[in-house]
């Protein structure tokens, strides 16, 4: 049986740095929308060219084509064990269009982990982060640290601070995180797979949590 599984949290929360620890030993592929529509910028297509605008804002990208783009993705065959999401569903109708969709594969979301942090740490988290714009290994100049300053430990590329990360485009993020994918902890909760877990904790000790709640 395939697994399923969604991680919530606002931006800063740590989804990405826990899917780079967690999927790979749970069997599960990493399925990262953010990632894939900053490969689509990367590679100017279409997509990317439709997208920029609004992740330069901090908006969300309109919904028929995030959804079309995350479900071609994990129709793919090294899907077929399941899927570790991250950043996918942001609003209530892609969490039905992704129900939907399982459904159609006789599959359902399995379990949602919240990572739970404070919005007053999120600004801090975002600031501080570098990312590998090769392999999208994720740091933190104070918290997660790569071992030579500004290099990626994977494959030594020079680390890159993300465009959105600026402190304008970070509040308007964490806004409509609560506007527009808040509603989501409610939809999950009612569905009876929502597992919250303290993000506020160490790196390590979230990933002890969120390997429990996995089960
Ligand atoms: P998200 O994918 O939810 O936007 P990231 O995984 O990119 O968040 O993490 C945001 C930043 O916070 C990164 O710089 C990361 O290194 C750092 N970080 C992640 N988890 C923790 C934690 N538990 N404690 C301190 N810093 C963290
Ligand atoms: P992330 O890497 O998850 O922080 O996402 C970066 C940006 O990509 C977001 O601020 C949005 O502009 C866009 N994005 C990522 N995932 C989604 C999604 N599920 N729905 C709409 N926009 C998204």
């Amino acid at each position: 049986m395939a697994k399923y599984i969604v991680l919530l949290g606002p931006p800063g929360a740590g989804k990405g740095t826990q899917a780079q620890r967690i999927a790979a030993q749970q069997g599960l592929v990493h399925v990262s929308s953010g990632d894939l529509f900053r490969e689509n910028l990367k590679m100017e297509t279409d997509l990317g060219k439709l997208a920029k605008g609004f992740m330069d804002r901090g908006e969300l990208v309109p919904d028929d084509v995030t959804i079309a783009m995350v479900k071609e993705r994990i129709s793919r065959a090294d899907c077929v064990k399941g899927v570790l999401l991250d950043g996918f569903p942001r609003t209530p109708a892609q969490a039905k269009a992704l129900d939907e969709m399982l459904a159609g594969l006789g599959q359902k979301v399995n379990i949602v982990p919240l990572i739970a942090v404070p919005a007053e740490v999120l600004m801090a988290r975002l600031s501080g982060r570098w990312t590998c714009p090769k392999c999208g290994h994720v740091y933190h100049q104070v918290y997660s640290p790569p071992q030579k300053t500004g290099l990626c430990d994977e494959d030594g590329t020079a680390l890159i601070q993300r465009d959105d990360d600026k402190p304008a485009t970070v509040a308007n993020r964490i806004r409509v995180y609560t506007d527009q994918t808040a509603p989501l902890i409610a939809y999950y909760h009612d569905q009876g797979v929502l597992a919250e877990v303290d993000g506020t904790l160490p790196i390590e000790a979230v990933t002890a949590q969120l390997i429990k709640a996995i089960g």
